[in-house]
């Protein structure tokens, strides 16, 4: 039997280590280690012993996602209790308006283009014009344009570039490419946009789907149990904080118990920053053939931080060009529903850009009869740092009441959580303009040690689920063949 070792239990995780065992199973054995802030990842959101709802923000599923709704179901779950459909709707804020306008988001060249022709935040010759140019950016979409040629541009320069008038990239409508991405308040490369847009581009593709229950209960925990039923080990509390090599391989890596502490406590988990760096928990793991790395592009960065031999080979000096920022999540409550919106909000000014009306997705409310609502946002803290959590939740409450009957507060609210998703192992990725050509790909320099994650080079390319379980099946694979252990 060959042994891997599989770091973190994120999507990409779970999906190599799942992977491993259906393609391989009896000549493998596959363990998982990860840092204990519950399965899933940044994608996991589950209710802690105080009825808290700890996430690292709201999660949407899109329908051209094909690898994770066939994994779900394999673990013998399936997509239709995970999440549910938003309607083809997406909702933009626009703030010169002091409105939300509905954007309608079936795909194709002429629904796209009809779906900003009928866009009423807009004045109409702008509509028109809007809508010739998605006709355009879909007909080269269609017709197979090599895309990571424009990975060096942003967006918004391209759209200019490409016909789009100037002031409307300055509308909200324009935000949702960028803020789609977590990049706000910077810039986002045109690779990444024109690739979502092409996946999005049949109206099957486009469906974006919201949550009936928290994640971690209807996706992440069935496929970490179906890993297990195959033979899998998870160990939690076990955080990689850098490996040993020699000549080719790597020999061992080095790990710690991080703060078991406030994670017994119910209280949010640890932070890597504030972990001792000598606490008594210390080990080294040697017992593998392979390992694959899916921990965040931050945190990779702090791994064997002082080598300086390592970093200053190619493949990893790269990496050093790439950042992840820290997002901010929120969840409110309240008594009496007010906001009516069916599909996620966009154009929010920063911080906190994103808001979902969940109530008639959740089966507390929708099965369950519980009363009133529940809106989930999220944001980037960029720009942000510096003000108190009560200076962003009532900023983000006060953006609300400007809405015509979205005012939350007057709905009386029952309970609000925010989350500052600062450490690295909680940061996302950012698809800046010019990161493709830093992203690394799976094969690392070292014989037995490879890479996974939505941040590593895979097939599918996007930061999201669907690329992380991309990611990660990619590495099983290359595991399997360099071990020689391909099953039948
Ligand atoms: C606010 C927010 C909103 C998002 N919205 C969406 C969305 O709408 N749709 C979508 O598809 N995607 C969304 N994403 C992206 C999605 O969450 C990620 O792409 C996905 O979780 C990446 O999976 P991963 O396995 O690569 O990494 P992660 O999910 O980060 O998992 C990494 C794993 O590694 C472990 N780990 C980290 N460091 C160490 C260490 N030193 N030692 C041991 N283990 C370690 C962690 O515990 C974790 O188990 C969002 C992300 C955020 C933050």
């Amino acid at each position: 039997m060959k042994r891997v070792l599989v770091i973190g239990a994120g999507p990409a995780g779970l999906a190599a280590g799942v992977k491993l065992l259906e393609r391989a199973r009896g000549e493998v054995s596959v363990k998982i280690v990860h840092m204990g802030h519950h399965i899933g990842g940044k994608a996991a959101s589950y209710k802690d012993a105080k009825e808290r709802l700890i996430e690292h923000g709201w999660h949407m599923f899109v329908g051209f996602y094909e690898k994770l709704p066939a994994l779900i179901a394999r673990a013998g779950a399936s997509r239709a209790k995970a999440v549910m459909s938003m309607q083809g709707k997406t909702h933009v804020y626009e703030p010169a308006r002091g409105q939300i306008f509905t954007l309608d988001s079936a795909g194709g060249r002429i629904a796209t283009a009809w779906n900003f022709v009928k866009y009423e935040g807009l004045k109409v010759e702008d509509r028109a014009h809007y809508a010739r140019f998605m006709a355009q950016v879909f007909e080269r979409l269609l017709g197979g344009e090599e895309l990571e040629q424009h990975d060096d541009v942003c967006f918004t320069r391209w759209a200019i570039e490409n016909g789009l008038l100037p002031h409307l990239t300055r509308t909200s409508l324009f935000r949702v490419f960028r803020d789609g991405y977590f990049n706000f308040p910077e810039q986002v490369s045109a690779y990444h946009t024109l690739k979502t847009m092409r996946y999005m581009s049949t109206s099957e593709g486009a469906e974006t789907f919201a949550a009936v229950a928290p994640y971690s209960e209807r996706v992440w925990d069935p496929i970490a149990r179906y890993f297990e039923s195959l033979g899998g080990v998870i160990e939690p509390y076990t955080m990689v904080r850098g490996f040993a090599y020699d000549g080719r391989r790597v020999t061992n890596l080095a790990v710690a118990r991080p703060d078991p502490v406030g994670h017994a406590s119910g209280d949010t988990p640890w932070k890597t920053s504030e972990l001792p760096t000598e606490d008594g928990s210390a080990r080294t793991i040697a017992d593998f053939d392979a390992v694959i790395s899916t921990i965040p592009q931050a945190v990779f960065l702090t791994l064997n931080a002082g080598d300086t031999r390592m970093w200053r080979s190619p493949y990893f000096a790269r990496m050093k060009n790439l950042r992840s920022a820290a997002t901010l999540s929120m969840t409110v409550r309240t008594k009496r529903p007010c906001v009516p919106f069916v599909g996620p909000v966009f154009g929010f000014p920063a911080p906190i850009g994103i808001a979902t009306n969940m109530t008639r997705y959740l089966e507390r409310y929708r099965v369950g009869g519980e009363e009133g609502q529940e809106i989930q946002l999220v944001g980037q803290e960029s720009g942000f740092e510096s003000w108190t959590d009560e200076q962003i939740v009532s900023f983000t409450l006060d953006n609300f009441a400007r809405v015509p009957s979205c005012d939350l507060r007057a709905a009386e609210i029952t309970y609000l959580e925010l989350h500052r998703n600062r450490s690295d192992f909680e940061r996302i990725f950012l698809c800046e303009p010019g990161v493709q050509k830093f992203r690394p790909g799976p094969l690392t320099p070292f014989a037995n040690f490879f890479l996974a994650g939505d941040w590593v080079r895979n097939e599918v390319d996007l930061v999201c689920m669907e690329g992380a379980v991309a990611s990660g099946y990619e590495a099983a694979e290359h595991v399997l063949t360099r071990l020689g252990a391909l099953g039948g």
